[in-house]
């Protein structure tokens, strides 16, 4: 058994001083792990060069977001009423449902931001939920060579009190210098590993920083390794295989062009999204729709 390599892409998300992201999900090779569609990393930023973070309300629709940090402070705030911060080692889980809209901005004492930013696509009998917001600080648990932070789903032993639509795992894990840790997993999910820093091996696999390897379902344990002498800092993701086809475009997930040309103008019209209160400053409008229909995508391609 060998995982898969996938590879990050840098993307500008925009804006005068802008943050660059790697993002490693979705990519040619993959749209999905489990229900996961969407995995941006980013950091350690120096906030003075890079101008931190500031998202102007935008909306979601047919996913949930999960914001997760290593370093920094992110200010929520979200049309249901939301007003919550984003700290090290705290889930922020928002399901967008039916619709929601949200801005993060990085706090003013903020210097540097690292984290990374996830979305899980809903299930189509569950894509149009009300909206809600979860938080959840995981108690750090150790197991041999590692300190694990389960923010959703079960692993070592603990599990996320979080609900989530199809079944999960969102854990970060701390791997000691020259340490192998083995983890007892769900055979039905594939897997997900993303290095944030420090260099590993997954299933013998060796992943560097920011890369993301890939394990397909049918294993019980899984077997991660540090060679070196300093401490590896990775984040697991996993789930059962999503097998809808979706269309991802923007902020929205649906099943089809039109579910997603609805999402664009009930957003320019300033229905179904809801407002945001307490951020200085214009909503983002949606970009132009592509002049050819939108594809679906599914886990293969
Ligand atoms: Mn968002």
């Amino acid at each position: 058994m060998k995982a898969d390599v996938l590879s990050a892409r840098a993307v500008p998300l925009g804006g005068p001083r802008s943050m660059t992201v790697r993002r490693t999900l979705p990519q040619r090779a993959r749209s999905l792990i489990g229900a996961w569609c969407f995995v941006d990393h980013y950091g350690p930023d120096d906030v003075a060069e890079t101008g931190g973070m500031d998202v102007a309300p935008h909306p979601h629709t047919g996913l949930q977001t999960v914001s997760w940090l290593f370093t920094g402070e992110i200010e929520h705030r979200d049309s249901l009423g939301t007003h919550a911060f984003v700290r090290p080692g705290e889930l922020n889980l928002m399901t967008g449902g039916h619709g929601i809209s949200h801005t993060e901005v990085s706090t003013p004492h903020t210097t540097v931001l690292h984290g990374v930013q996830l979305w899980v696509a809903l299930p189509d009998e569950h894509r149009h939920a009300a909206r809600d917001f979860q938080h959840y600080t995981p108690p750090p648990v150790e197991v041999s060579g590692a300190e694990v932070r389960v923010f959703l789903g079960e692993l070592a032993g603990t599990a996320s009190p979080v609900r989530t639509f199809t079944p999960l795992l969102g854990a970060e894990l701390v791997l000691q210098p020259h340490a192998t840790t083995t983890l007892a997993v769900d055979t039905r999910f594939e897997h997900g590993l993303l290095v944030d820093q420090g260099r590993v091996t997954m299933a013998g696999t060796p992943l560097n920083p920011a890369e993301l390897g890939y394990l397909a379902p049918g294993h019980d344990t899984l077997t991660l390794t540090n060679d070196t002498d300093t401490a590896a800092r990775l984040i697991l993701l996993g789930g059962t295989p999503f097998e809808e086809e979706i269309i991802m475009w923007w902020n929205f997930i649906g099943r089809s062009h039109e579910d997603i040309a609805q999402a664009r103008s009930d957003w320019m019209t300033g229905t179904r999204f809801g407002e945001v209160k307490g951020y200085d400053g214009d909503p983002l409008p949606a970009p132009e729709l592509p002049s050819v229909p939108l594809k679906p995508r599914g886990r293969v391609r």
